[in-house]
C-alpha cells in the first residue's frame, strides 16, 4: 500500500489530481471478502490526516463521522472494502484448493488465471486450473497451482495491475468498491477542508461481495441512528440510461427494491444547485437492476435507504472473451460524484425550500379559481 507521505492533503495538487491519488492510494490495498484488512488501514490513515477517528465495530466495518453545527438530517455514505477473490481451503502443498468468493461466472476459469496469494508477507504467485462451480449454498472451489507454500486461510486476487489512469477513465483490480470507499473519504476531506455544516458518517463495510454480511450487521445491530439517511456507494455495471462518462447515477433503486424518495430528495436537490452552478455538469439518475446494494440491507431493518453508483465497465473483472481484466469508471464520474455528495450532505443538515412542492403549489394556485364549481 501506499506510504503515509502519499495521503497528505497537498496544497499544489488540482481536486482530480487529489482523487485521483486517494483511489490509487486505495488501489494498492489487495482485498477480498474477510480479508480487507489493508483498505482498512489505508482508509484509517486517510481519516486521520483529516483530523477524523474511527472505530471499528464488532465486526471489523469501520464508522466515523464528521460533525460540524447543527445539522437537521444525519446522512451516511456507505461503501464496501471487499472485492471477488479467493481463500485457501486447503493447503496440499503446490495444489491448494481455494474457495471463490464474490460473484465470478465459472467461464472465466475456463482458461488458466493468474493470481497473486498473500501469505503473512510473501506475495505467492498461482494459476487457477478448475473452477468446480457452487453447489446449492455453497461457495464454488478454484484448484491452483502455486509458486510456494501457501496456508489455509490465506487470500488470494486476480493478477491484474491495481491501477491505471488513461484517457479519462480508472482502470482498477477492483473499482467495485473502492471507487465507493474513495467517494465517501473525498467527500469527508472536502467538508472537513470547508468546514461546512453538516452531519455524516461514514461505514466502510467487510464482506459485501458474499451477501452483504457488514452492512447487513450494522443495520440490524443498528449501530446507526434509526433516522440516518443512509446513501450507499456503489460501482454497478453500466446499463441504458446509465453510462460511463455521463455523470455519476443517483440510484432510485436495485435488483431487489426500490429506494425511499426522503433520502433520494437531498440528491435531487444536489444534483440541482450543480446544475445551476454549472449547466455542463453531467448527473444520471436510473435504476440500477444489475445487482442488489447496500441501501438494499438497510431498507430492510428499515432505514430510508439511497444510493450512488458510479457506471462501471468489466463488472467483477469480467470481460469480453471469458478473460478476467480491470473494472473502469470514468475519472470525471467520480469526480463529479464526490460534488454532488458534498453538496448533498449540506443539503441534508441545512434542506432548502422542496421545489417540487412548491412547483405544483405554483400551478395549482394558477388555475385553482378556474377550477372552483
Ligand atoms: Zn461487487
Amino acid at each position: 500500500m501506499a506510504g503515509v507521505q502519499e495521503l497528505s492533503p497537498c496544497s499544489h495538487k488540482t481536486k482530480m489530481e487529489e482523487n485521483a491519488s486517494l483511489i490509487y492510494g486505495l488501489a494498492s490495498c489487495p482485498a477480498t471478502s474477510f480479508h480487507e484488512e489493508m483498505v482498512a488501514e489505508f482508509i484509517l490513515a486517510y481519516l486521520k490526516d483529516f483530523g477524523l477517528e474511527a472505530d471499528r465495530d464488532s465486526f471489523g466495518n469501520i464508522i466515523t463521522k464528521y460533525q460540524k453545527g447543527e445539522a437537521r438530517d444525519t446522512m451516511a455514505l456507505v461503501a464496501h472494502m471487499d472485492h471477488p477473490g479467493l481463500e485457501i481451503i486447503e493447503a496440499n502443498g503446490n495444489a491448494p484448493r481455494s474457495n471463490l468468493l464474490g460473484g465470478v461466472r465459472p467461464e472465466y476459469f475456463q482458461k488458466d488465471v493468474s493470481v497473486r496469494i498473500f501469505s503473512g508477507d510473501k506475495v505467492v504467485p498461482g494459476v487457477i486450473k478448475r473452477c468446480t462451480p457452487a453447489q446449492a449454498d455453497g461457495l464454488s472451489v478454484l484448484d491452483l497451482e502455486t509458486q510456494g507454500q501457501v496456508k489455509v486461510g490465506d487470500f488470494g486476487v486476480w493478477d491484474i495491475d491495481d491501477f491505471q489512469e488513461r484517457d479519462g477513465f480508472f482502470h482498477l483490480r477492483a473499482a467495485d468498491d473502492l471507487a465507493g470507499c474513495g467517494a465517501a473519504l473525498g467527500t469527508l476531506r472536502e467538508l472537513s477542508r470547508a468546514g461546512a455544516t453538516a452531519s455524516v458518517y461514514a461505514v466502510f463495510t467487510r464482506a459485501e461481495e458474499v451477501g452483504l454480511i457488514g452492512a447487513t450487521l450494522v443495520a440490524k445491530e443498528g449501530l446507526l441512528p434509526k433516522d440516518t439517511i443512509i446513501v450507499s456507494l456503489e460501482s454497478s455495471r453500466e446499463l441504458p440510461g446509465a453510462q460511463i462518462g455521463e455523470g455519476p447515477v443517483i440510484r432510485v433503486g436495485d435488483a431487489r427494491s426500490t429506494f425511499h424518495p426522503e433520502a433520494e430528495r437531498f440528491l435531487l436537490a444536489a444534483r440541482d444547485k450543480l446544475i445551476a452552478e454549472d449547466p455542463s455538469i453531467k448527473i444520471q439518475r436510473q435504476l440500477m437492476s444489475g445487482g442488489t446494494c447496500e441501501a438494499t440491507a438497510f431498507s430492510v431493518f428499515g432505514y430510508r435507504s439511497t444510493g450512488i453508483a458510479f457506471p462501471l465497465g468489466n463488472y467483477h473483472n469480467m470481460s469480453e472473451g471469458n478473460e478476467l481484466k480491470a473494472e473502469y469508471i470514468s475519472s470525471k464520474d467520480f469526480d463529479t460524484g464526490i460534488s454532488l455528495l458534498v453538496k448533498a450532505a449540506q443539503e441534508a443538515a441545512a434542506p432548502g425550500e422542496n421545489t417540487l412542492m412548491q412547483r405544483f403549489i405554483t400551478l395549482s394556485d394558477r388555475y385553482r379559481s378556474r377550477m372552483m364549481l
